[in-house]
């Protein structure tokens, strides 16, 4: 049996997802990044398949993506994640919906992304200048309620009335912001429910940049925060599609593509 990997280095984790020459998803790792992508990044595919039980040399064709994907070396090749991002949602979707746009946030960027009828890229924005709209931000405001960003959905879906509104437009304001809301006795659940609006809001803004398309797919790590996704959905007045598996999408879209590059190399007519 032959499998294809691909890795996703982002700037915050390392996903790696393997399939097999039917593109169907075998397995998957998630860890975090560090600072030595190039040796996480190995140790998550080593991991991946010990778990699994799958020689290495049973692996025939990996593809690099995401922020440190130049400095996999062993890749045969190495693709842009807008491109890994839009396969990706397309397969995780068929058969439930066709993708017309991406909404992906990640840990230090968030991106829209147009597709046309067919799933290629036609557009996209992103933001990468500022945290606010990022996963980054969700750890900061995280860390400072002392909560675990996966806490962040269920006091999201607490909060009583009006969502509080943050109105920093920078993370580190809207950090001091925040202890403020707290010194003031605002309730953890309110202000938690106002950060997720305040990043809806700006990913509205980016979506806009693009267009909005339906079917709408969200992915990256923070869309495992349903208290999010719903904010988003009230801010876009659509319902979005969520994965099975959010955060890797785009090393499923890798991991697809090698299975194409892999089947064009060896070509034999
Ligand atoms: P990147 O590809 O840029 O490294 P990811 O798509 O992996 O980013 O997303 C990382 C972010 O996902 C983290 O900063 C964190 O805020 C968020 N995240 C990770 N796990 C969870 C979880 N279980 N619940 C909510 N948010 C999460």
């Amino acid at each position: 049996m032959k499998y294809f990997a691909g890795i996703d280095i982002g700037s915050t984790a390392i996903k790696v997802a393997l399939v097999d020459e039917n593109k169907q998803l075998i397995g998957y790792k998630i860890s975090a990044s560090g600072s030595m992508f190039y040796k996480y990044a190995k140790q998550s595919l080593k991991e991946m398949l010990d778990q699994l039980n799958i020689d290495e040399k049973d692996v025939v064709y990996t593809v690099s993506t995401g922020y440190g994907r130049k400095l996999f070396k062993e890749a045969d090749e190495n693709i842009s994640e807008i491109t890994a991002n839009a396969i990706g949602a397309r397969a995780a979707a068929s058969g439930k919906c066709e993708i017309k746009t991406i909404i992906n946030i990640g840990g230090q960027d968030s991106k829209a992304i147009s597709l046309d009828d067919e799933g290629n890229v036609i557009n996209f924005a992103m933001n990468d200048r500022c945290a606010a709209g990022t996963g980054k931000f969700l750890d900061v405001v995280a860390m400072n309620l002392e909560l675990e960003v996966s806490d962040l959905s269920d006091y999201h879906f607490k909060s009583e009335g009006t969502p509080l509104a943050i109105n920093s437009t920078c993370a580190v304001f809207a950090e001091s912001e925040i202890i403020g809301l707290l010194g003031n006795d605002h309730s953890v659940e309110d202000i938690v429910a106002g950060v997720h609006y305040s990043i809806a809001k700006r990913i509205v803004k980016l979506v806009k940049r693009v267009g909005i398309k339906e079917n709408i797919y969200f992915d990256g790590g923070p869309a495992l925060n349903r208290g999010l996704v719903h904010a988003i959905e009230n801010e876009l007045g659509k319902q979005i599609f969520i994965p099975e598996f959010p955060q890797i999408t785009t090393s499923f879209g890798a991991a697809i593509l090698a299975v194409d590059s892999y089947i064009y190399e060896n070509c034999t007519e």
